[in-house]
């Protein structure tokens, strides 16, 4: 099946072209011509199978005609996650570029009068997690009473955090003729209601997971001591032919302290989750997906359901509590029937986590020693020939080309990954060395490789450099033979 087949108009169609899709995924197969049909609709899809085009598409079709009045949008999107309501206001974008049609996009960590500010304008497409819809709802900022196509979108995430009573609560202000779209990947019992409850008649289409990350991904595990994670975490990535990595850990606490020490260790890391500032979060994101940031250190919450594209690895600096977790985490890579790496770090007390794990993706992964560990990624890094090749390279000295998902080619390319190597460096310095004292330590003719130079950070002004391992060596690591 072709796009053109779909009941879409030409502009719509001429914007789908300059993207590059050649044709309809089975969710946009299935979803458009019933969403152009103004029929309620639930779609049993998960992130990845191209369904927030199933729905932007035909919504972009169907509010092209008609006009946006004050504070009455037209449509509502409901998304759990700051991150996932960007990026549906990105497709809005991206799909909507020849229709001249407003949106807003309403998430906590923003600020509310700049949005109200847009609001006051008038928008067609209202983008929200429901917490900040209720709040603005509430100080009477926004009325709902003009919606005629409500979007439930990640259904099954909003039940985990909690946000059904929100849901219900926004529903109730919308009036009843309208369209509803449910999406979701699974069905607990729970949303099966809600849905009984707010649609009318529904349409139900569903679609396989895309190929299961489970499947493209290489899972391996370590074993490790607590107190020498960092350590480890660090060798690992040295032995990796890494591109870019997700790094996960369990605490917010320790998603700081492991950016900042990454960052320290001279890597271009940078810390994400749900504590920071949005737009902290959003600029972070974007340093990630154009190669300025190697390494996101992140809590699961800032990472549920991001689409970045290439993500070579993922590390799990802590087995994760959950193991549904574990399969969420490691399919931040090996998307698209990619290939991607995942390492877990295991210490002795994650028997049972680790159990859970094995059930869940089906796979006895063997839990190896850190000698093997590393010895491996070494020999995987090499090609066939046994030349070393980039891979040999440890990561933080590599010059970082931007990633092919950011429109970055030639000169603009290289202006793009120079101001996202400038952006990881801000960002690096404001979220992971707060510290005045600790900046100042920093040798001044020297540079991180977070500024793309050769050598690492320098620490103390007595730091030894080897030119040889093209590192510095701190007083109490100083090999004998570089000692003055
Ligand atoms: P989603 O499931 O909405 O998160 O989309 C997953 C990825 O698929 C996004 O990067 C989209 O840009 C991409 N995508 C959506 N529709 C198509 C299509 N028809 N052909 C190729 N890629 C697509």
């Amino acid at each position: 099946m072709d796009f053109t087949d779909l009941g879409l108009g030409p502009e719509l169609l001429k914007a789908i072209e300059d993207i590059g899709y050649t044709s309809p995924t089975p969710i946009q197969e299935k979803a458009i011509p019933i969403i152009l049909m103004a029929r309620d609709m639930i779609g049993l899809a998960q992130t990845g199978t191209g369904k927030t085009a199933s729905f932007t598409l035909p919504m972009i079709e169907m509010l092209a005609s008609g006009r946006a009045r004050s504070r009455m949008p037209r449509s509502l999107v409901l998304a759990p996650t700051r991150e996932l309501a960007a990026q549906v206001a990105e497709n809005f974008d991206k799909y909507g570029k020849y229709h001249p049609l407003s949106k807003a996009l309403l998430v906590g960590g923003e600020s509310m009068g700049d949005q109200i500010k847009i609001l006051e304008k008038g928008v067609d497409v209202l983008i929200a997690t429901p917490g900040r819809l209720l709040d603005l709802f509430d100080r009477g900022q926004i009325l709902l009473t003009d919606i005629r196509i409500l979007v439930i979108d990640e259904a099954d995430r909003m039940l985990d955090m909690g946000f059904i009573p929100d849901i219900e609560t926004i529903v109730s202000k919308i009036p009843a003729t309208r369209q509803t779209l449910l999406f979701s990947a699974t069905m607990p019992d729970e949303i099966k209601s809600l849905s009984e409850k707010f649609l009318s008649n529904p349409k139900t289409v569903s679609v396989a997971p895309p190929a299961s990350p489970a499947q493209t991904v290489d899972h391996r595990m370590v074993s490790a001591a607590p107190r020498t994670k960092k350590t480890q975490l660090k060798k690992l990535i040295e032995s990796e032919d890494i591109k870019n990595a997700f790094v996960f850990c369990n605490r917010k606490r320790d998603v700081d302290s492991l950016s900042k020490w990454l960052c320290d260790h001279g890597y271009r890391a940078a810390a994400m989750h749900g504590d920071m500032p949005q737009a902290r979060r959003t600029e972070t994101l974007q340093a990630f997906k154009d190669g300025g940031v190697i390494l996101l250190v992140c809590s699961d919450i800032a990472a549920r359901g991001l689409d970045v594209s290439g993500v070579s690895h993922v590390f799990n600096f802590d087995v994760p509590l959950n193991a549904d977790d574990y399969v969420h985490r490691i399919g931040r890579t090996g998307r698209a029937g990619q290939s991607g790496k995942a390492w877990t770090l295991v210490t002795e007390d994650d028997d049972k986590l680790v159990a859970a794990i094995r059930k869940v993706t089906g796979k006895d992964i063997v839990v190896e020693s850190a000698m093997a560990a590393e010895a491996s990624g070494r020999t995987r890094a090499r090609n066939p020939a046994g030349e070393s090749n980039e891979a040999d390279v440890p990561v933080k000295q590599r010059a970082r080309a931007p990633s092919k998902s950011s429109s970055s080619s030639g000169a603009h390319g290289k202006a793009a990954a120079s101001s996202a190597r400038a952006t990881a460096q801000a960002i690096t310095q404001g979220a992971a060395q707060p510290d005045a004292a600790s900046h100042a330590r920093r040798s001044s003719n020297t540079t991180s490789p977070i500024n793309n130079n050769k050598k690492p950070a320098r620490h103390y002004t007595d730091d030894v450099f080897d030119e040889n391992t093209d590192n510095y060596f701190t007083d109490d690591t100083v090999p004998a033979f570089l000692r003055k």
